[in-house]
């Protein structure tokens, strides 16, 4: 009986063991991405840079987070809001809580649990032919699924439906897109009704870090909400009251 106990208590505290280590900064799906220090205002590096990346769905009503490495007071408004919004302690300081909840986020190819590269380009499969290089198009998908995560989080965690992503010119021109289309960077999506109206979906992409937002009631975008990441905002969907 006795060895029996101690066997029992052996297996547990081995149980416990693994989830100490299993909680240390290196948590389900980091496949692509670990970081290894604690990050907070002031610091700088690429591992501040791919904390952005993850941040930039959080940037404040009508504001875009900077992905220049550097952590600024931005970057910390950014990270409490993300806090925040998992239930987190909102200390604008990165580490392993925060750590855990974006591995907890993301798949083994960095894009958000709810998003893929694949939905985010149903043109080809290399990201060539836009107007920029196919891997900057990529990473711009990328930045759109994290500001698209952290939309659908806002919106009560129900699916967003993705009807068009990254274009080639030729992909482009085939469906009549405009010659200077986002699309062709990469960086805009277009998104369908359902479960989320497209007056839904504009309004509430005003917060989560997309400097262009075509819907209802601007000319051609009554059947899809567009939201993009062009230089410099330019919104509009006169239906819904933007
Ligand atoms: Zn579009």
């Amino acid at each position: 009986m006795l060895r029996r106990v101690l066997s029992c208590l052996a297996a547990l505290s081995l149980v416990a063991v693994v989830l100490v280590v299993g909680g240390g900064g290196s948590a389900q799906a980091d496949g692509c991405y670990t970081w290894n220090r604690t990050l907070s205002q002031g610091a700088s590096g690429e591992d501040v840079r791919q904390l952005q990346i993850r941040l930039s769905g959080y940037p404040g009503t009508g504001a875009v987070l900077g992905l220049d490495g550097q952590f600024g007071p931005a970057t910390r408004s950014a990270l409490i809001r993300f806090q925040q919004a998992y239930g987190l302690g909102a200390d604008g300081v990165a580490g392993n809580a925060t750590y855990s909840k974006i591995y907890a986020l993301q798949d083994d190819d960095c894009t958000p649990v709810n998003f893929t590269y694949a939905e985010l380009n149903n043109c080809n499969s290399t990201w060539a032919g836009g107007n920029v290089s196919a891997a900057q198009a990529k990473a711009n998908a990328l930045v759109s699924m994290w500001k698209l995560q952290a939309l659908r989080h806002a919106l009560g965690d129900q699916s967003i439906r993705v009807t068009s992503g990254f274009r080639s010119v030729a992909c482009n021109n085939a469906v009549g897109g405009a010659s200077n289309s986002r699309h062709l960077y990469g960086d805009a999506v277009d998104l369908g009704a359902g479960p989320h109206s497209l007056c839904r979906l504009a309004q509430q992409a005003r917060n989560h870090g997309f400097n262009g937002i075509l819907g209802p009631g601007y000319a051609g975008h009554n059947d899809h909400t567009h939201v993009d990441h062009r230089p410099s905002r330019f919104w509009s969907a006169p239906s819904c009251g933007i």
